[in-house]
């Protein structure tokens, strides 16, 4: 079997095109563009790079992006200032802080100082927890991008045998809680899981968000299933994701690629939840 590639990009702009529109009603109805807020401490090439794409995603739809490159030398109760001085601005429709921060600064302080309606990663305790309890709120992006994917694909998750590969804060989690709240049967894999393969080997759906170069080969791989790889890792080989994509691709009916697969998701469901947020606080 050659699976179907999803073709991450081309989903992505169906969602850009979306949020472009929802824009411009949004500026007819209100007289205003939406606001993101980024801030970057310090020089981290990576996050240098993340945001700058986000600023040109924002432009492409319509929106309005601002930075602040703080110094790598910032307290943490400098960024706190910054970050409830944004919150309190009637202008500013989403706030991110890209991580990571430098060692002076507790990450999870800051993020629960963002202004939960501003939060658009997703990421504060209050946004965490009504996804947790399943009540509407600002939910993270890449989960987000991952259930957008499974959603254009026409996957039927209702009853489906999930796994997801990772536990953490910003995916695996959120996105096993997404996939519960479709219906799904869940399992949550991790460092500790024993015959991991075996487990992968159950799923209608394979969710891999782990960060380790080509985890998942044939033997992890359900015939027919559905992969989705949110793995990035650079290789000597270029990027890879955390699926061996040609073994897997000889077994699944569907799969991501890496690039080009959840990546260009992320920054799309950005736009939706900076849109979103400014929408909620009209
Ligand atoms: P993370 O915080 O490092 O979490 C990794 C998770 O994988 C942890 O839960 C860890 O288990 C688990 N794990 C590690 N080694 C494992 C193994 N050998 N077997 C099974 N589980 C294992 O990483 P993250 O932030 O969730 O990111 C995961 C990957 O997604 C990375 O490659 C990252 O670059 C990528 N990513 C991509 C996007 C995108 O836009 N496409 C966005 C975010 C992240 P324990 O909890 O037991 O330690």
């Amino acid at each position: 079997m050659s699976a179907r590639i999803i073709d991450g990009k081309a989903v992505a702009a169906g969602v850009r095109s979306r949020v472009a529109d929802g824009v411009a009603s949004f500026e007819a109805e209100n007289g205003r563009t939406p606001l993101l807020v980024t801030v970057i401490v310090g020089d981290d090439p990576a996050s240098e790079v993340y945001v700058k794409g986000k600023h040109r995603a924002c432009e492409e739809v319509g929106m309005r992006s601002l930075h602040h490159g703080l110094p790598a030398k910032t307290t943490e109760n400098e960024l706190l200032e910054l970050v409830r001085t944004l919150g309190e601005d009637a202008d500013v429709d989403g706030i991110l802080v890209q991580l990571p921060v430098p060692d002076q600064i507790d990450p999870d302080r800051i993020i629960a100082a963002i202004d939960p309606a501003k939060d658009v990663d997703g990421l504060t305790p209050v946004n965490a927890g009504r996804l947790a309890q399943g009540m509407p709120g600002l939910v993270s992006c890449t989960p987000s991008g991952v259930m957008e994917l499974l959603r254009h694909e026409g996957v039927d998750l209702e009853g489906a045998e999930a796994v997801v590969i990772g536990r953490s804060k910003l995916v695996g989690i959120p996105v096993a809680r997404l996939l519960l709240g479709a219906n799904a049967t869940v399992t949550s894999c991790h460092s500790r899981t024993r015959e991991l393969a075996a487990v992968c080997r159950r799923a209608d759906v394979l969710i891999a968000a782990v960060g380790v170069p080509r985890l998942l080969g044939a033997e992890a791989i359900k015939p027919g299933a559905v992969v989705i790889d949110v793995g990035i890792n650079r290789t000597d080989d270029g990027l890879v994701g955390d699926v061996d994509f040609e073994a897997a691709s000889e077994i699944a009916a569907a799969i991501t690629p890496v690039p080009g697969g959840v990546g260009p998701m992320t920054i799309a469901m950005l736009l939706v939840n900076t849109l979103a947020a400014a929408r909620a606080r009209v």
